[in-house]
């Protein structure tokens, strides 16, 4: 069974201030709505006070990325440890702006993957076709690479605790989402992929995200597709009556399927 998840994304947005101040404003302006999941990506520094605001309220608290190694001389790097001390529940694994900007491999994808499940954290994986593979009629084979190369050696039976965000990086804050026929069709791609590697019945429970331009104007598109089981946010969740109209966006009137 499968519960729609919302999931904002701050990225390199916020003091910590301004954190505190937004995830007030969201978690008010959500102040008993329940029945879906949402969790909001801070950056680190705004973990420690976004936290506590956020507990009590059923919105989660999620970190960007994380590094592969459980300690050791990596300057600047954060591991799972960290995270989950500071109450996180979600990290982004492999968001196309790591990949494409610090040169993030699958393979690195697939370390911090299993970094994430290692410390009881749930990994956000996140894959998407670049606007040429689209163009070329690849997205299916990209889909199918990046999810097979991020999830090698990950248990069967630690797939239930996966999550994983189609992102088309052409839509990645360029304002063009995609159609919502076209993201449910990257979906199936998408758990077609998951069947081979966990089989069946593990593969109906992981969820599958669109992320890429979601606005409170076009997300009833998405939440109208039994294949998305919910929206990974960058731009509108800075915004907390744009995000909180995304996170009303009829999830909740969605059949559950799993
Ligand atoms: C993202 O950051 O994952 C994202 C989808 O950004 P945006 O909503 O701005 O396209």
């Amino acid at each position: 069974m499968r519960t729609s998840l919302i999931v904002g994304n701050w990225k390199m947005f916020t003091t910590p201030a301004e954190a505190a101040d937004l995830a007030t404003d969201i978690s008010r302006r959500l102040d008993g709505f329940l029945g879906i999941a949402v969790a909001l990506a801070v950056p680190y520094t705004s973990l420690a006070v976004v936290g506590p605001i956020l507990r009590g309220t059923g919105i989660d608290l999620g970190a960007q990325d994380l590094h592969w190694e459980d300690r050791g001389p990596y300057t600047g790097a954060i591991s799972h440890g960290m995270l989950e001390a500071l109450g996180c529940r979600y990290v982004l694994v492999g968001h196309s702006e790591r990949r494409e900007h610090f040169g993030e491999t699958d393979h690195q994808v697939s370390l911090k993957v299993l970094a994430a499940l290692r410390g009881g954290l749930l990994p956000i994986l996140c894959v998407g076709e670049k606007e040429g593979d689209r163009n070329a009629g690849r997205t299916r084979a990209v889909l199918r690479r990046q999810v097979s190369r991020a999830l090698e050696g990950i248990p069967a039976g630690s797939g239930r605790h996966l999550t994983v965000a189609y992102e088309p990086v052409w839509a990645v804050g360029t304002g063009r989402a995609a159609s919502p026929g076209d993201a449910s069709d990257a979906h199936q791609a998408i758990r077609r992929q998951l069947e081979r590697l966990f089989g069946h019945e593990i593969s109906r429970s992981v969820r599958v995200l669109y992320g890429g331009s979601v606005t409170p104007d076009n997300v009833q598109g998405f939440s109208g597709e039994s294949e998305v089981d919910g929206v990974l946010v960058g731009g509108a969740s800075l915004r907390g009556p744009d995000f909180v109209r995304i996170v009303r966006g009829g999830w909740e009137r969605r059949p559950i399927v799993g």
